[in-house]
């Protein structure tokens, strides 16, 4: 087949999976429900933008130094299972939630999608 030919074939689009729509539409409403009244009975509720969102790279020592107080915050709060299966849930959150980093959940999330499927 000559490129030409290649580039102008319109190729079917994938059938809808009906699983990853549920999912898409189960994170909307968990974005658009917002974290929920426990967000009022965190230890964080007035230091969050301080303490709980460092900026820079994840692997960077300021950013690493700026989680670490951020986690010792989140291992006395009283609402860290809530706050962490809130993030868990929310694929695309920034900053400390429930004493987890954006690449901590990923590798909780990676762990425990691992132990489903065995
Ligand atoms: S677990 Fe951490 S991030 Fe979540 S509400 Fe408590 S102090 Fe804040």
């Amino acid at each position: 087949m000559c490129r030409s030919a290649y580039t102008h074939t319109r190729w079917p689009s994938p059938a809808p999976d009906p699983a990853a729509a549920a999912l898409a539409e189960l994170v909307a409403l968990l974005i658009d429900a917002g974290p929920g009244d426990w967000v009022q009975r965190g230890t964080c509720r007035d230091s969050r933008d301080d303490v709980h969102f460092p900026t820079g790279r994840e692997d960077s020592p300021g950013y690493r130094l700026g989680a670490a107080i951020a986690k010792l915050e989140c291992a006395g709060c009283p609402v860290l299972t809530e706050c962490r299966a809130y993030a868990l849930d929310v694929v695309d959150l920034e900053g400390i939630w429930g004493g987890t980093t954006p690449n901590d959940r990923t590798a909780i999330r990676r762990d425990r999608d691992q132990r489903r499927a065995s």
